[in-house]
């Protein structure tokens, strides 16, 4: 009987066991922080989609950042419209979409320091009459919502000559069908669009040079501050660099 009950209690200890040892397990699927990345991704090479994988300079260097802050990344798809708002009421941890840094943008965000130059240029029909800003006058431009682009031309041609579209593709599809005269749009994007349609092509004008950075919201000091000694090891050991240059060949 002793040993029958000493059999019982052994049992009851093992089983007790392997119910403790495993409840860690059950309690942790996954406790790896995850850092959320509000981005537009119909941006190449910045942020773009391969079947359901997000890629581009911006998903790497973001990747790359988490890493550095012991986080995973979480790459949170939006209107290009949307990313301020969504960082600001904390719905992603930071906004990263070759976002031009500006004054009025900076009113409603922090940004990190730049990582990258941005050039608003102009994309028109092979052959087009449109040869320089001053020809885009009276003329219909195509622009992505809420982009430097869209707010620029709308200032300097007049909101009636601008057409915005939710995405920069479907501005080069208005381009193609002949809705819009030109596109103003970033140049690595605008390079994308070039090659994969055939009869575009870009003017040698530079309409605006810009700096991109990383929106962080304002109250979040810390993660601002976090993302920029990131940024500051990830570029002093080339890492940056070398991200840049898988998807930019040097001209
Ligand atoms: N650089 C432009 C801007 O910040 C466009 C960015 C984008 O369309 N993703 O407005």
């Amino acid at each position: 009987m002793k040993k029958v009950l000493s059999l019982i209690l052994a049992a009851a200890l093992i089983l007790c066991f392997a119910a403790c040892s495993q409840q860690p397990a059950v309690e942790k699927p996954d406790n790896a922080t995850v850092i959320k990345m509000g981005t537009n991704a119909a941006f190449p090479p910045y942020e773009f989609k391969e079947g359901e994988a997000f890629k581009g300079i911006d998903v790497d260097i973001a990747t790359e950042i988490a890493k550095e802050l012991g986080a995973e990344l979480e790459v949170v798809d939006m209107e290009f419209d949307s990313i301020i708002t969504s960082v600001q009421k904390g719905e992603v941890d930071f906004g990263m979409a070759g976002m031009t840094v500006t004054d009025e943008r900076k009113l409603e965000v922090n940004f990190t320091s730049s990582y990258a130059t941005g050039v608003q240029v102009v994309i028109v029909p092979e052959g087009s009459d449109i040869k320089s800003l001053d020809d885009l006058e009276g003329k219909k431009i195509g622009t992505q919502l809420g982009t430097t682009g869209d707010i620029y031309s709308k200032d300097d041609y007049g909101e009636e000559n601008v057409v915005s579209y939710s995405k920069g593709a479907d501005a080069i599809i208005a381009l193609k069908g002949g809705d819009v005269d030109a596109v103003i749009i970033d140049n690595e994007p605008a390079k994308a669009f070039v090659a994969q349609n055939e009869g575009l092509e870009i003017l040698e004008t530079e309409y605006a040079i810009e700096d991109y950075a990383i929106a962080v919201k304002k109250e979040n000091t810390d993660l601002l501050d976090k993302i920029n000694a990131a940024l500051e090891k990830l570029t002093a050991d080339g890492t940056i660099d070398r991200i840049i240059a898988n998807y930019i060949s040097a001209e």
